[in-house]
């Protein structure tokens, strides 16, 4: 697949509420780096519908760092920060230090930085609150001066006495400035946003996780967060991937998310890290389910 089409904005409709996808940049990742334990030959009886958004010719996995842009009654709301520019972060070349526009191009897109009026992170991974904040002078000031940043507190609970095992800086860097700049609001995993916007708890891939669901006009998305890191997790949602805090707990989500989500046509599930298309509705297959984009 070309890059252009892994790169591209994406837009969706949800009802009322318009949401869109900007990708920060895409990591060309082995099966094992996620799953070292499990055997990729596994997957072959599946390849029919991971081919070739989700799994690339190589057999390496598409993921796609991007963030979801949402304008909603009036409010304009960014989910997942990336992971910023100038960081030296672990296990994937694609993302050493960075040097993306992601700032302009939010702003090509109609969210300039200072209009965004929420930040919402499903959970506080490196790879989810980068841009939360942003280098000035040598120190890290909140890039969304006029946001309010949404954590759930379980998550925060965790974090604040837990440094993330692959990259250390994030705590120091994305996380702290933002309360020592008064912006964060502590939430619950159900908080509601407004009429069209609210979280559900997910836990298990970190203990606060937060997906979000969007509801507008009959249609209705959700957005997964890292409770699936890639689309093979619904083939092999007992697949132990190995940047679960809670493996157990992860497998029962997600098997939980699709009985709740699958088989619902007027329920388009958007994927944090899923490639080209993204978008897509999960659907049963066999005793399991599937992917269908
Ligand atoms: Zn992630």
């Amino acid at each position: 697949m070309s890059d252009d089409r892994l790169y591209e904005t994406l837009h969706w409709k949800i009802g009322d509420v318009s949401i869109t996808r900007m990708v920060e940049v895409i990591l060309r990742a082995p099966i094992g780096s996620l799953f070292p334990d499990e055997d990729p030959a596994e997957l072959r009886p599946f390849h029919d519908w991971l081919k070739p958004n989700f799994l690339l010719d190589d057999e390496t996995m598409a993921l796609s760092i991007h963030a979801f842009l949402i304008e909603a009654g009036g409010l304009k709301m960014i989910v997942d920060t990336c992971a910023g520019n100038g960081k030296n972060l672990p296990l994937f070349d694609e993302w050493k230090n960075l040097d993306t526009p992601f700032l302009e191009n939010m702003t090509q897109l109609g969210f300039a930085p200072e209009s965004i009026d929420r930040v919402m992170c499903t959970h506080l991974h490196f790879d989810h609150v980068g841009w939360n904040t942003r280098k000035v002078d040598g120190g890290w000031v909140p890039t969304f001066p006029n946001a309010r940043y949404l954590f759930n507190k379980t998550e925060w609970d965790y974090w604040k006495d837990h440094e993330d095992p692959y990259e250390s800086g994030a705590l120091e860097h994305a996380l702290l400035p933002i309360f020592d700049a008064g912006l964060v609001e502590l939430v619950d995993a159900n908080h509601r946003v407004n009429d069209e916007i609210s979280l559900i708890p997910t836990p298990g891939h970190t203990p606060g996780h937060a997906s979000v669901l969007i509801q507008s006009g009959g249609e209705e998305a959700v957005i997964t967060g890292d409770m699936f890191h890639h689309p093979l997790q619904m083939a092999k949602p007992g697949w132990i991937d190995m940047a679960d805090v809670e493996s157990t707990l992860a497998e029962k989500t997600r098997i939980e998310f699709m009985q709740r989500f699958g088989d619902k046509p007027a329920t388009t599930v958007l994927g944090t890290h899923f490639a080209t298309p993204t978008a897509g509705k999960i659907v049963s297959d066999g005793d399991g389910y599937k992917f269908e984009s």
